[in-house]
C-alpha cells in the first residue's frame, strides 16, 4: 500500500415514508417513498462522507453537522460533500476511490447506479471509475425488506494529494 494511505467506513439508515423527495447520492430518484430526515436525508452521502471523514481521522458528520442545529434543517447533503471535501484538502488529501452498498426494497437502484456514480465523483472529486454503488433488497426480512428503511455503507480510500508543479 502506498505510505499515507488510509480506509474509512461509514454505515447510515433512514426511515423511508411517503410523499418525500425520494434523494440519494446526491440525486432525485422518482419513488412512491423517500427518507425522513433531519437534512434531505441522503443516507448515501452521510455514508460516503462519514468513510471519507473517518479515513481522514476527522470527527463524523453529526458532529460537524448536528440534527439539532436548525442550520442542519431540510439542508442538501451535497453541501455536507463541499464541507468534507474542503476539510480534506485542508489536510493535504484527496479521496482515491469509493466503494457503497444501498440496501432498500424500493426503489430499484440499478437503472439509476451510472447517474449516482457520476454525481458522487463530482462530488468527491474522484474519477467516475474509481466510485462503485451496489443495490441490494433487504430479502423481505426487516424493516428494509419491508420498504420502510433504508441502510448505506460506504468505505472510502483518502491518500496525499499528488505534488502540483
Ligand atoms: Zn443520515
Amino acid at each position: 500500500v502506498t505510505p499515507g494511505v488510509r480506509v474509512g467506513i461509514g454505515i447510515d439508515v433512514h426511515r423511508l415514508v411517503p410523499g418525500r423527495p425520494c434523494r440519494l447520492g446526491g440525486i432525485t430518484i422518482p419513488s412512491p417513498v423517500g427518507p425522513l430526515g433531519h437534512s434531505d436525508g441522503d443516507a448515501l452521502l452521510h455514508a460516503l462522507c462519514d468513510a471519507v471523514l473517518g479515513a481522514a481521522g476527522l470527527d463524523d458528520l453529526g458532529s460537524l453537522f448536528p440534527n439539532h442545529e436548525a442550520a442542519n434543517k431540510d439542508r442538501p447533503s451535497t453541501e455536507f460533500c463541499v464541507e468534507v471535501i474542503a476539510r480534506l484538502r485542508s489536510r493535504g488529501l484527496v479521496v482515491l476511490s469509493l466503494d457503497a452498498v444501498v440496501e432498500t426494497e424500493r426503489p430499484v437502484l440499478l437503472p439509476h447506479r451510472a447517474a449516482l456514480r457520476a454525481r458522487i465523483a463530482e462530488l468527491f472529486e474522484v474519477a467516475p471509475d474509481a466510485v462503485n454503488v451496489k443495490g441490494k433488497s433487504g430479502e423481505g426480512l426487516d424493516a428494509i425488506g419491508r420498504g420502510e428503511a433504508l441502510r448505506a455503507t460506504a468505505v472510502a480510500l483518502v491518500g496525499p494529494r499528488p505534488e502540483t508543479v
